[in-house]
């Protein structure tokens, strides 16, 4: 199983890329959780990535690049992963195809998530993320039991920077102008499948195990 989670920001792709591992024993590699983690422990690479996040932007290919190659080498993606918010871009997914060829493999699938944008701007500019244990929930769909307190560890819980409502729309503008042809670069390639990404968490998942059944991917 080796998949790529494709979407505008905002449309679950972590939340269901986490189901997808624990229920079929991939590593899900996210670029996002990476960098953040990054930026967190203060080390060179999160320093150098910190100010395009804060501001919506691309971090340099080269930086994810490097990320992505380091962790498909590691001996837990030798049976697969799931790619979550990589590739970005035309010249990431080149790399990527490149990378994979030069390990004597390719991609399974992409699965493209697909939310309307009134909805993903109400997740992203709702949500509320914990900055000691990072778990995630949302004011109106998710809300903690204690308003603004962490229900795992008690701590106060805080908005994304990049989840203000400035940076979620210079954050979606990006997606339609950087990341938004993969899909047509992927369809192209008969790699793609379309996936409704709207409703309940539960029935995403189930209409994603439904395309990976489809292909025999499970
Ligand atoms: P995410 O959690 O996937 O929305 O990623 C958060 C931020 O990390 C993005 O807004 C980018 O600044 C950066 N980022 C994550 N993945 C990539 C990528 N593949 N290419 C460039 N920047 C990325």
């Amino acid at each position: 199983m080796r998949l790529v989670l494709l979407g505008a920001p905002g449309v679950g792709k972590g939340t269901q890329a986490d189901q997808l591992s624990a229920r079929f024993g991939r590593p899900k590699i996210s670029t996002g959780d990476i960098l953040r983690e990054a930026v967190r422990n203060e080390t060179t690479l999160g320093l150098e990535a910190k100010a395009c996040m804060d501001e919506g932007k691309l971090v340099p290919d080269s930086i994810v690049v490097g990320i992505v190659r380091d962790k498909l080498g590691e001996p837990a993606c030798a049976r697969g992963f799931l790619l979550d918010g990589f590739p970005r871009t035309v010249p990431q997914a080149e790399e990527l195809g490149r990378m994979l060829e030069g390990r004597g493999s390719r991609l399974d699938r992409v699965v493209n998530v697909m939310v309307p944008r009134e909805e993903v701007v109400k997740r992203l500019t709702g949500r509320r993320s914990c900055p000691k244990c990072q778990a995630v929930f949302h004011v109106d769909f998710a809300p903690p039991a204690r308003a603004g307190s962490c229900d795992r560890c008690g701590a106060a819980l805080v908005q994304r920077t990049d989840d203000k409502r400035e940076t979620v729309e210079a954050r979606l503008k990006v997606y339609e102008e950087q990341t938004a042809p993969l899909i047509h670069y992927y369809r192209q390639k008969a790699l793609l499948s379309d996936v409704d990404g709207s409703g309940r968490v539960e029935d995403v998942q189930r209409r994603l195990v439904e395309v990976l059944e489809a292909h025999r991917l499970t």
